[in-house]
């Protein structure tokens, strides 16, 4: 996947987000004995992302950086 830039030009951050809606159903796995450290990690695998805004912000200052069309989720 190509980006138009490879860093915030701002902070130098390399990553960025985009706030999403999360659509789908899951089994969630309980331990009996209270605690929460039942495995969940396969929560998502059968959840549809769908973008709810149309830029893509850098995740550590936060300005808004480029257009996501770029991004596939
Ligand atoms: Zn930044």
């Amino acid at each position: 996947m190509e980006f138009p830039i490879s860093e915030c030009p701002y902070c130098g951050n390399d990553e960025v987000s985009v706030k999403c809606k999360i659509i789908g159903n899951c089994n969630y796995n309980i331990k009996l004995d209270g605690t929460r450290d039942a495995y969940n990690g396969e929560m998502y695998d059968c959840t549809i992302l769908k973008p709810m805004q149309k830029y893509a912000y850098c995740n550590c200052c936060g300005k808004r950086l480029f257009k996501h069309e770029h991004i596939t989720f």
